[in-house]
């Protein structure tokens, strides 16, 4: 996979992509991230990237010449058949099925905004998404992008294990069930007996519920119209669901 990132702050990406499980993805060849600098795609003298708003208001909007000309030089030929996404706070929302939809792609294209935004004709000529990390203002799209990579290049085969994957919050509708570690007791507080009988059925069962409990207390929107909610596993042996 080759992701391609449009951003004035090329640097803020340093620190993200160079540790850990992206860092490895990149050295194994799994993805490619390249990023470029919109600036180098600026043809006046001081290098101008921003304007004042048509209309008026504060702030400056990004002007769109040197993205939509670093945008078709770097995809070329792909132009049209590679996605691009521009990141907007006020976007479609970038959720997990977004993700999974992604990580699908050899290729995509995220174009990161800056001050009050950019230019609406960016995405209209590059026939572009538009897409929020959340329901809330960050300074910038570099901090999404991430967000988004992130998200996107872990479910490529081979960057994580498949089994991390696979049970995951919102890979279910449901997030999920809490989790717990050495030593058995810490400040009072016992590991739920039904995680270290070594039983399978009965785990299984009690992080269903504990996952159907969670997403009840932290995020009861996904309850209100429950998409094919997993059933309930079985314990065989006594015949309880
Ligand atoms: N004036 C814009 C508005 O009201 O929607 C906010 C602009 S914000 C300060 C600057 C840039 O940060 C945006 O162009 C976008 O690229 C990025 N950004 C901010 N919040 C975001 C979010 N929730 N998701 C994705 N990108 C976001």
């Amino acid at each position: 996979m080759r992701i391609d990132v449009f951003t004035l702050f090329p640097a803020i990406f340093r620190g993200p992509l160079d540790e850990s499980i992206l860092r490895r993805a990149q050295e194994r060849e799994l993805v490619r991230i390249d990023v470029h600098d919109i600036r180098d795609w600026t043809e006046d003298r001081h290098r101008t990237v921003d304007d004042t708003p048509y209309g008026g208001g504060a702030g400056m909007v990004m002007v769109a010449p040197p993205i939509v000309a670093a945008v078709e030089a770097t995809l070329g030929g792909n132009l049209g058949r590679v996605p691009i996404l521009v990141l907007s706070a006020g976007g479609r929302r970038f959720t997990q099925d977004v993700a999974q939809r992604l990580a699908g792609e050899q290729r995509f294209a995220l174009i990161c905004g800056r001050y009050e935004g950019i230019d609406e004709r960016v995405a209209e000529v590059l026939a572009a998404d538009q897409i929020s990390i959340g329901d809330y203002v960050v300074t910038g799209g570099e901090l999404p992008a991430l967000v988004v990579i992130d998200a996107v290049c872990r479910l490529r085969p081979g960057v994580i294990e498949a089994a991390s994957i696979e049970e995951e919050s919102h890979a279910a509708p449901l997030v999920e069930y809490p989790h717990y570690t050495r030593p058995v007791e810490f400040r009072g507080r016992r590991v739920p007996d039904a995680l270290l009988q070594g039983h399978h059925a009965r785990t299984a069962q009690w992080r269903w519920a504990r996952s159907l409990a969670r997403t009840a207390r932290w995020r009861p929107d996904l309850l209100v119209q429950p998409p094919n909610l997993p059933d309930a596993p079985t314990d065989r042996r006594n015949g309880t669901a």
